[in-house]
Order: C-alpha cells, then sequence, then structure tokens
C-alpha cells in the first residue's frame, strides 16, 4: 500500500509504504488506537485513496505517540504475536506432510532424490498464513511521524 501525504510538511510526511502484509496488521492497530478517528476511514484495507484530514492525521499521530510512549505499543505487539505462534502450523501443500516433495516438479528438481521439499524445507508443515502479515513497534513509530507531518493522507 502506498500512503501519501496530502499537504506534507517536510519528507517524511510526503510519503508512507507498507507491503499488504505490513499494512493490514498496522491498520488494524491504527483502529485500537482510535477508533473514533479511524472510523472516519471506509477504505482502510485497499487502494481507493481514502484517509483522513489534516487535523484528524495531526490526532492520530498523538494518539500513536502516546499509545508508543505508555508500553500499549509493545504489550500488543507481544501480545499478537505469541497469539499468532500459537496457532497450528499448516500442513505443506507441496508435499502433502511428508517432507519429501514427489510431484513433478519435485521430481524434476531432484528433491524426491533428496528426501526434501522446497515448501517447507523439509518439515511437512509451514508457519500458519497469519505469520506472514507482521507489526513491530518501530512501523508504527515510523508511521507516527508520518501521519504527523503528512498534512492529512491518503491510501493508495
Ligand atoms: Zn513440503
Amino acid at each position: 500500500m502506498d500512503v501519501y501525504g496530502k499537504n506534507p510538511e517536510n519528507e517524511t510526511g510526503r510519503y508512507f509504504r507498507a507491503s499488504v502484509w505490513g499494512w493490514h496488521p498496522l491498520a488494524e492497530y491504527l483502529v485500537e488506537v482510535a477508533p473514533n478517528l479511524m472510523g472516519k476511514v471506509t477504505y482502510l484495507h485497499s487502494n481507493d485513496g481514502d484517509g483522513l484530514g489534516p487535523e484528524d492525521s495531526v490526532a492520530l499521530a498523538t494518539a500513536l505517540q502516546q499509545a508508543l510512549t505508555s508500553g500499549h505499543t509493545a504489550a500488543y505487539v507481544q501480545a499478537r504475536d505469541e497469539a499468532i505462534a500459537a496457532l497450528p502450523r499448516l500442513t505443506c501443500r507441496f508435499c502433502e506432510g511428508t517432507g519429501t516433495r514427489s510431484d513433478e516438479v519435485g521430481v524434476r528438481l531432484g528433491f524426491t532424490a533428496r528426501n526434501w521439499c522446497n515448501g517447507c524445507d523439509g518439515k511437512g508443515d509451514t508457519e500458519s498464513w497469519e505469520a506472514s502479515y507482521s507489526l513491530d513497534a518501530s512501523r508504527v513509530r515510523e508511521f507516527a511521524a508520518f501521519v504527523r507531518q503528512s498534512g492529512g493522507f491518503e491510501i493508495w
């Protein structure tokens, strides 16, 4: 996702980039910290140009800064990471859980001969898909700095 400052005060407020895997958990956290402000953003999870105006952006930055300072962000990130780590692992779809990829590709690339699978590194299972979506406090800090100086923002 590309988030653009509408009227940036400086370079920091011009642009914020996040992968899909980084944006969704960050967006969820924005709603957690500032539900009233974020309630104004209808299209938070898609690239439709939705966003907030300048005053709401400063208010959001202030709420995020308070959450970072109070330890709310660190506790949220830790709880989130623990919840994801506790999710059941997924059976690898390339080797069907055997740890050896023996389909056409596996045979052709010699994985069958080595008793290995490139989908799971031979383990037979993989992390839950939620583990691909990451959030950490430094990203929250980065977004707070962006949004404070953005003059309002749009999500594309
Ligand atoms: Zn596998």
